[in-house]
């Protein structure tokens, strides 16, 4: 065996990996196709569950810090939601948080860290084939220097919507692709345009163009113009399919402009271009014996702003499944977890997606009813709320019914009494390591979690308003088991040792 795991693509998703799998020290190699990172503007931040899970592991400041300046806590979103924008600005603990952050940018600190961590990442060494067998897969490479093979006990496709991974697996990729391209640009103003004082543009020979949406018969336009900058988007029906690695250019925007409005936009020097194709795919299943697939390889949303987030977890949710494989303590069935778990959440993913997609593209009085209806629902806190955490991707649900409500739900941030410097739930769980957190001195149930010792941190603190006696929390942060206040130990103890025989395995002593 040449290494514990090898991950193909260094995108968002490979990397968070890497760094993961470095983190439970793991030996992995990164393969990645491409000779230099990627530069193309596609993500242009963080979006979701994610930040609050790089909170939690103490690292959220240094992604900060990648974005220049201090590293300043992100304000509460507007987030665009199908044409929309919902506002979070109301609330305190918004449900749904994002951080600017250009994907270059972002994967430049993803790689660091996979680096820092241990894991060898090579670049210009493309994956062409593989085998499986019951102990071992074995890739073939074409690296810079000729063709070789690497051994591994995982492999893990985090090779984007196109996966050759998932191709060699043979892995079905079922869905929905909307033939329609967006696109999205923000360029210089150009000498013959003038920007009105309500966003509007006034353009010689053609007259007012109206700030904000403007639909026709061959698609939809829309304008913004701020100080020297014009925003211009549209959306048109195209069945052409465009590989996201090939840069739009100024020209395709323009002959897209005259097309949906049927005139030609003088358009200014190039600050920011993007087109989104539109795809709703989700895998048959994320694993296939020691093969596993993650991120875009995995799922495609139809509409935008949270892939990263959703291939970052599938990242952190994976990673100590396959830790505790190599180490011999994984239960049967717990590799499983990842592929039903994941396909759950990107299952909820889909619904807003899809939903968003709708809400955009009803045009006519009948959509601007219904979007207007859906901004006054959205006004209100509570289905704010849970919209938002659906768009975070906090709401995954419970995986086991008649659980406590807390089981399967992220935990929450509060501040504990405890001897910790960080004396909150994101201080305990730093280390990225499952935790056994009594909240109500259960001697009987720590002395219980103690018998998975180097596999469970075991960890008694207090809290005002306890939400629970007791919570086993997962490395992904998310709960797996809990104690109900003031539960008995007649049914809290043989229900936690259910789940630490469920999540890790026979105990160590
Ligand atoms: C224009 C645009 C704008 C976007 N905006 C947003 C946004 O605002 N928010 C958001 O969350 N998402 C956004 N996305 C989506 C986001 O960019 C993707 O979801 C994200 O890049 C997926 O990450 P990944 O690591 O799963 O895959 P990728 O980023 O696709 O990485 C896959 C990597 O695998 C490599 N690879 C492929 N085949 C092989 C092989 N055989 N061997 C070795 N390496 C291989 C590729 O070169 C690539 O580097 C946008 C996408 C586009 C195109």
């Amino acid at each position: 065996m040449d290494v514990d795991v090898v991950v193909v693509g260094a995108g968002p998703t490979g990397l968070m990996l890497a760094g993961e799998l470095g983190q439970s020290g793991m030996r992995t190699l990164l393969l990645e196709r491409r000779p230099e990172p990627s530069a193309m503007a596609k993500a242009g931040g963080l979006a979701g569950q994610i930040l609050q899970m790089l909170h939690y592991r103490g690292e959220l400041d240094r992604f900060r810090e990648a974005r220049g300046g201090p590293a300043r806590p992100e304000p509460a979103p507007r987030f665009p939601f199908g044409g929309l924008h919902l506002d979070f600005t109301q609330f305190e603990d918004p449900p749904m948080r994002a951080m600017l952050l250009p994907q270059p940018r972002l994967e430049a600190v993803l790689a660091e860290r996979a680096i820092e961590r241990g894991a060898d990442v090579r670049r210009g060494h493309e994956v062409v084939g593989l085998h499986q067998d019951e102990d071992v897969v074995t890739i073939e490479v074409r690296g810079p220097d000729g063709p070789y093979d690497a051994a591994a006990q995982f492999l893990v496709g985090c090779d984007g919507g196109r996966s050759r991974v998932r191709e060699l697996a043979g892995v079905p990729f079922p869905g929905t692709s909307f033939p329609e391209i967006e696109r999205l640009a923000s360029v210089t103003v150009p000498d013959s345009v003038t920007v009105l004082d309500d966003g509007s543009l006034d353009v010689p020979g053609v007259g007012t163009i109206p700030f904000g949406y403007t639909a026709t018969d061959r698609g939809v336009f829309a304008c913004s113009g701020m100080g020297g900058t014009m925003g211009v988007y549209t959306a048109e029906v195209e069945a052409t399919e465009y590989d996201d690695d090939e840069p739009m250019t100024v020209a395709e925007l323009s002959a897209s402009v005259s097309r949906v409005l049927g005139i030609d936009l003088p358009l200014g020097e190039p600050l920011r271009m993007t087109r989104f194709g539109y795809s709703a795919k989700q895998a048959d299943t994320y694993r296939d014996g020691r093969v596993f697939l993650a991120g875009d390889a995995a799922h495609l949303f139809p509409a935008g702003g949270v892939a990263v987030n959703a291939g970052m977890l599938d990242a952190a949710n994976l990673a100590w499944k396959l830790a505790g494989s190599v180490h011999g303590w994984a239960p049967p069935g717990l590799l499983d977890t990842y592929s039903d778990e994941r396909r759950a959440a990107a299952e909820r993913t889909l619904l807003h997606t899809r939903a968003q997609v709708a809400l955009r593209r009803g045009y006519g009085p009948g959509g601007d009813a219904l979007r207007a209806l859906f901004l006054e629902l959205t006004a209100d806190e509570q289905p704010l709320r849970r919209l938002g955490e659906l768009m975070a991707g906090t709401d995954v649900g419970s995986p086991v019914s008649g659980a406590h409500p807390l089981v399967g739900s992220f935990a929450t941030d509060r501040a504990m009494h405890v001897d910790h410097e960080d004396p909150t739930f994101a201080g305990v769980l730093r280390k990225g390591r499952p935790v056994l957190l009594d909240l109500a001195d259960h001697a009987d149930l720590r002395e219980l979690a103690g018998q998975w010792d180097g596999r469970v941190d075991v960890v008694s603190a207090t809290i005002d308003e306890p939400p629970a006696d007791a919570l086993l929390i997962l490395p992904d942060a998310r709960i797996a088991w809990a104690a109900a206040v003031d539960e008995p130990g007649k049914t809290a103890l043989p229900a936690l040792r259910e789940s630490l025989f469920t999540w890790f395995g026979t105990p160590a002593t």
